[in-house]
């Protein structure tokens, strides 16, 4: 018997992902043909990428799952259509990445590399000794898939780092928190952003909790764009509260020109590219799910509909 695996996603985001997936299936003990245009009646699963371009999923009525090739799910989650589960990339390079991306920018923070780099004009500046690692406390506001390994390897580093999460946790060498986020904020001087999208997370970084970070903290936001309140962001760049923040992810994607985060001496701004899904492990990943499937297993990643991530 075979399988039909729909592909949902651009035709960029098939060139990228399907020669993986279709690798992926060929080492399965089962047949799974991928395929971008399908019957919905006949779909057994669906593996999307990209932003949702389908509404309504009430003619898959045979899908046992949807399998997202992103680790967000905001644009889906509470499409009442979908009435299989919906599982979301975990894995995938999206952790290692993530992690390289968030040391990175903690990095040149820390040891101040701009002001070598952006100095190069025959001015002898040795003023700047920053502190260790330890002496550099970095909080971390989600402490799932990507807040811990991003919170471990910082750890590794040396930096005290205090993670944030909806239900508490105990993870070695870092302090969880997971009561009032202003507790988590207070006297960080370096604070990631990895939050999903939801209604309770939306503008967690604000006036009121901006204000409790160490003064002139460094902010990196690879997780949502509405995690921040933008005016609240700005006020508080231009008082020196927040030395300087590395935006990957905005309210409106791209982010027109006419924003003022472009124009900001203190705002980095990246084009949501922390941290992309990778061809070859993310395949392993759907294809596994598949094969749980096919079993009889429980699927994994499985996304909670209710909290919204
Ligand atoms: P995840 O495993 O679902 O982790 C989410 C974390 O946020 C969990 O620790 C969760 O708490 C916590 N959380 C959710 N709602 C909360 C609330 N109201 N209060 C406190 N904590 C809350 O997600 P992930 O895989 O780490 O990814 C995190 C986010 O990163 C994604 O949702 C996506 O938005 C973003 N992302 C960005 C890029 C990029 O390139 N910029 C790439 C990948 C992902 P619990 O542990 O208690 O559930």
């Amino acid at each position: 018997m075979t399988v039909t695996a729909l592909f949902v996603g651009s035709d960029q985001d098939w060139d990228t992902y399907a020669p993986a997936l279709i690798e992926a299936f060929k080492d399965l003990p089962l047949s799974v043909t991928l395929t971008a245009d399908h019957a919905p009646e006949t779909v057994d699963y669906i593996v999307m990428a990209g932003s949702q371009i389908i509404d309504d999923f009430s003619p898959f009525t045979k899908c046992k799952a949807l399998l997202r090739l992103w680790a967000g799910v905001e644009d889906i989650v509470h499409n009442d259509t979908i009435t299989f589960p919906i599982c979301r990339m975990v894995g995938g390079g999206l952790d290692q990445g993530m992690v390289e991306w968030v040391v990175a920018h903690v990095m040149r923070y820390h040891v101040g590399m701009d002001t070598h780099i952006h100095g190069q004009d025959g001015v002898w500046r040795n003023g700047f000794v920053p502190p260790l690692a330890g002496d550099r406390p970095v909080t971390i506001l989600g402490l799932g898939a990507l807040g811990t390994a991003c919170a471990q390897a910082l750890t590794s580093l040396g930096f005290p780092v205090t993670g944030w999460s909806r239900s508490p946790k105990s993870i070695d060498g870092i302090r969880c928190l997971s009561n009032d986020v202003a507790d988590a904020l207070q006297n960080a001087q370096m604070v990631v952003a990895l939050l999903p999208k939801t209604p309770d997370t939306e503008n967690i970084l604000n006036a009121e909790t901006l204000a409790k970070t160490a003064k002139g903290a460094y902010l990196l936001n690879p997780g949502r764009g509405p995690l921040i309140d933008d005016t609240a962001l700005l006020a508080a760049l231009d008082s020196g509260q927040i030395a300087h923040a590395t935006l990957d992810t905005f309210r409106k994607e791209p982010l027109p020109e006419s924003d003022p985060f472009w124009a900001h001496p203190h705002v980095t701004v990246t084009p949501h590219i922390a941290s992309a899904t990778r061809p070859k492990p993310a395949a392993r990943v759907i294809a596994d799910n598949i094969q749980r499937g096919e079993a009889g297993l429980p699927f994994v990643h499985t996304v909670d509909r209710t909290a919204g991530y």
